[in-house]
């Protein structure tokens, strides 16, 4: 089976390239902002036509024409990307993109042969760790110190920029060998704010305080910043400093999430998730950085429990979002509506006496609803 899976290095550019990369990244907003604009003046325009406008673009920007031609088509893809989501009603209409804020270019990979010698525009040497990309040519990388090589199709490339850093995400295709599936152990796993997950099993991973530590610091920080003097260097002093709290926090969510999936993973053939509409959800961590913080957390979990469980050929059901998981009784299946009120943690059944957690009694739940959905699947087809 093939699969798409990135690796993402630290990169170490010279004071050069440093400036290639970031006149890179500023031509790609730029493009992209144009064709927004462009967009919402007419909104007929595909993105064929936009890519036909960019020689147009060299005209009025000639600095267009020092970076790499293919960041500003890819701009015109991820444009594209963005407003597919919002017609599929994935996401809000694409906003334009602001300096300082996921500054970022991407490039495909190309391939040519010339005269029998062939030519790529991206290159990766693991062993001397060395990176080839266009226009910048040859810049140091660190990262994936076990690995020796890459093996799969290298797709393209990201160039990312944060807290005066610099990192490079290669986006590989990759064949995985086919795992037989014998689907025999189930787990209903609940999400919640008390602990990130809870299982059917009754065990809990991630409880959420840990953030707390990363979230009294970027409020620090930013409380911090809003007395500095916009554009000051102390102000751009506390910025770096609150994007490099965020990377340090991000760093510590994907280690945890990992390790809670592949446990998960490793001990069940099915899983059973709800559907989140997590924004509804989190409704009473009200505040706003934590309602962030745990909701990205939930997604990426979600994410990686896809992605994970079509690499090893397990099963991942996500239930409506609207059953009523934490109401009904896992014993006895009568609905007890009081239990609307997230504030009771324990489950006492007025019909059958059972008293449990209340976030193991919504993910066994969860996981009834898994098996049935799996049957019905299996009996329709
Ligand atoms: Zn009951």
């Amino acid at each position: 089976m093939l699969v798409n899976r990135a690796y993402k290095f630290r990169l170490y550019p010279s004071v050069k390239q440093e400036e290639l990369i970031n006149k890179t990244i500023g031509c790609s907003r730029l493009v992209y902002n144009i064709m927004l604009s462009k967009k919402k003046n007419n909104s007929k325009l595909t993105s064929f036509d936009m890519i036909k406008e960019i020689p147009k673009l060299y005209n009025e920007y000639q600095f267009l024409k020092e970076v790499d031609s293919c960041s500003l088509r890819c701009a015109i893809f991820d444009l594209e990307n963005g407003l597919n989501k919002y017609y599929k009603k994935q996401g809000g209409y694409p906003k334009f993109k602001k300096k300082g804020i996921k500054d970022s270019y991407r490039t495909n990979y190309i391939k040519n042969t010339y005269k029998d010698k062939i030519y790529e525009n991206i290159k990766i040497d693991l062993k001397n760790k060395i990176i080839t990309l266009p226009k910048l040519k040859e810049a140091k990388i660190k990262g994936y110190r076990h690995l020796e090589c890459i093996n799969g199709r290298i797709i393209n490339a990201t160039i990312e920029h944060i807290a005066n850093k610099y990192y490079v995400s290669i986006c590989v295709e990759e064949e995985i060998p086919n795992v037989k599936s014998n689907a025999s152990s189930v787990v209903g796993i609940d999400m919640g704010i008390k602990s990130l997950i809870t299982t059917s099993e009754g065990i809990s991973y991630g409880n959420p305080n840990y953030l707390k530590k990363y979230e009294r610091k970027i409020k620090g920080l930013q409380k911090g910043l809003s007395r500095k003097i916009k554009g000051s260097n102390n102000y751009n002093k506390y910025k770096r400093k609150i994007q490099e709290a965020y990377r340090k926090l991000q760093n510590a969510r994907r280690k945890t999430n990992e390790e809670i999936v592949s446990k998960i993973i490793k001990d069940n053939d099915i899983i059973v998730t709800e559907d989140l509409n997590i924004n509804s959800m989190i409704k009473v961590a009200n505040k706003f950085l934590r309602k962030n913080i745990i909701n990205s957390t939930m997604s990426d979990i979600i994410r990686r429990l896809k992605y994970k469980c079509e690499w090893l050929n397990k099963k991942l059901i996500q239930v409506n979002r609207y059953y009523a998981s934490s109401q009904i009784c896992s014993s006895c299946g009568n609905k007890n509506k009081i239990m609307k009120d997230i504030k009771i943690r324990e489950y006492k059944c007025p019909k059958c006496g059972i008293e449990i957690e209340r976030d193991i009694n919504a993910s066994i739940n969860i996981m009834y609803e898994g098996i049935i959905s799996y049957y019905k699947e299996r009996y329709q087809n």
